[in-house]
């Protein structure tokens, strides 16, 4: 039998209590305009807390991202079995108090897929947090170290991100950094790779370098140093900048736990979105208003593009999605996990990071391939792992089991 086709997310019709389900609005503009039904589904869930809510939203931008590149690996992300041989298991995480699926294909995408990269970016957080830590017992000092460059709106994202990975390769090559790194005894470096997309000024390509000194220095004189040695590096790949922007450091300890403790959490969730009852142009005004000052990450484009529809916002998704493809997110110096003592799991891909399940997670239920059709045709996915946090089977299985009764009649088949 087929696989039930895909349905994109739907919209919360009131809070918490009914979620609609299908192709609907923002889904049929980028399907051609074509409509579908809504479908109705009780949501045993009381008022969302923010965090609930944020978990839920990655499923739904993961539907959006799906849909844009249908030729990725993401198309398949907990969405389609390992094989027809294993069924689906929900597993508990009890000292995580998180839940997962197990025997599905996962797409192991930081740049494509929101599921994945939440779920990565949580386990690189942690690793981080050891790696500070174990700096800190050396009697280390991080700082935190950014670089970029300045640019405009008519910059192709894969003109400006190679010229700019090429000066940054050339820096760390160049005389002036490696007598900088010398001279304050450097440890190490593990640098996140980011961008951003502005109206004005267009693709952002940046990096911040978390930096490991062996004592406390100076951080203008590091910055200094620094920017002569970035400088001459960036001018020669055609890349421009100013001395206040080209490169910033931040040494205390503080602020760069803060950027760990940050990094990779969807930022706040957005004040335009369809639960705020606001209409498509006033939803499309905000989107204009509200970032045009700090910039759309990648999940902001799939955001933009779920609330309005806008073709924009898929072209610029598609391109940066594209460009990104198979690239390195976070990169350790040589040598440097390994004197931390978190070289095993920093040398992890992130597709292993993004199917590993947590030591102690337990399976709490498997569901038959009719029930698992049931949840994907819902769409259902992340609200069957909130039931599954608390780790109550009792509370997963009826949960399930209203969903396949409620959806049996309307996908036409008995499960
Ligand atoms: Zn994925």
């Amino acid at each position: 039998m087929p696989e039930t086709p895909d349905v994109g997310t739907g919209t919360q019709a009131a809070a918490g209590c009914v979620s609609a389900v299908g192709v609907v609005g923002d889904r049929g503009a980028l399907q051609g305009g074509r409509e579908t039904p809504l479908v109705y589904i009780a949501n045993t869930a009381a008022a969302l807390t923010s965090e609930a809510a944020s978990r839920l939203e990655k499923w739904e931008l993961q539907s959006v991202s799906r849909l844009l590149l249908s030729r990725e690996r993401i198309k398949h992300c907990c969405l389609s079995r390992i094989s027809r041989e294993k069924n689906v298991g929900v597993y508990h995480s009890l000292s995580h108090s998180s839940s997962h699926y197990g025997g599905l294909q996962t797409c192991g995408s930081v740049w494509h897929c929101p599921v994945c990269a939440a779920r990565v970016a949580e386990r690189r957080r942690e690793l981080l947090t050891r790696a500070m830590a174990a700096a800190t017992d050396l009697g280390g000092h991080p700082l935190l170290v950014s670089y970029t460059f300045s640019h405009k709106r008519s910059d192709t994202l894969s003109g400006s991100l190679g010229a700019f990975l090429d000066a940054q390769r050339a820096m760390v090559g160049n005389r002036p950094y490696k007598r900088l790194m010398a001279k304050y005894g450097i440890i190490g470096t593990v640098k996140a790779l980011e961008v951003t997309w502005g109206r004005s000024n267009g693709w952002h390509p940046h990096a911040h370098v978390i930096m490991f000194a062996p004592a406390e220095i100076d951080p203008a004189a590091l910055e200094e140093g620094l920017y002569r040695a970035w400088g001459p590096a960036a001018d020669r790949r055609g890349l421009t900048m100013t001395r206040e922007r080209g490169v910033k450091v931040q040494s205390t300890f503080g602020k760069v736990a803060d950027y760990v403790a940050k990094w990779g959490h969807a930022p706040a969730r957005r004040l335009w979105g369809a639960e705020d009852e606001l209409t498509k142009s006033h939803s499309k005004r905000a989107h204009r208003d509200d970032q045009a000052g700090s910039g759309y990450s990648p999940f902001d484009l799939l955001r933009w593009l779920n609330d309005t529809g806008e073709s924009q916002a898929a072209a610029l998704f598609r391109d940066y999605a594209m460009t990104f493809k198979g690239r390195r997110q976070l990169t350790w110096s040589l040598g440097l996990a390994a004197l931390l003592g978190v070289a095993a799991d920093a040398e992890k891909s992130d597709e292993e990071v993004a199917t590993e399940l947590a030591d102690d997670a337990v399976l709490l239920a498997t569901l038959t391939p009719g029930e698992w059709r049931a949840v994907r045709f819902a769409n259902q996915r992340g609200q069957l792992l909130e039931v599954a946090r608390s780790g109550d089977v009792l509370a997963l299985r009826a949960f399930v089991a209203e969903l396949v009764v409620r959806v049996a009649p309307v996908i036409g088949y008995a499960v």
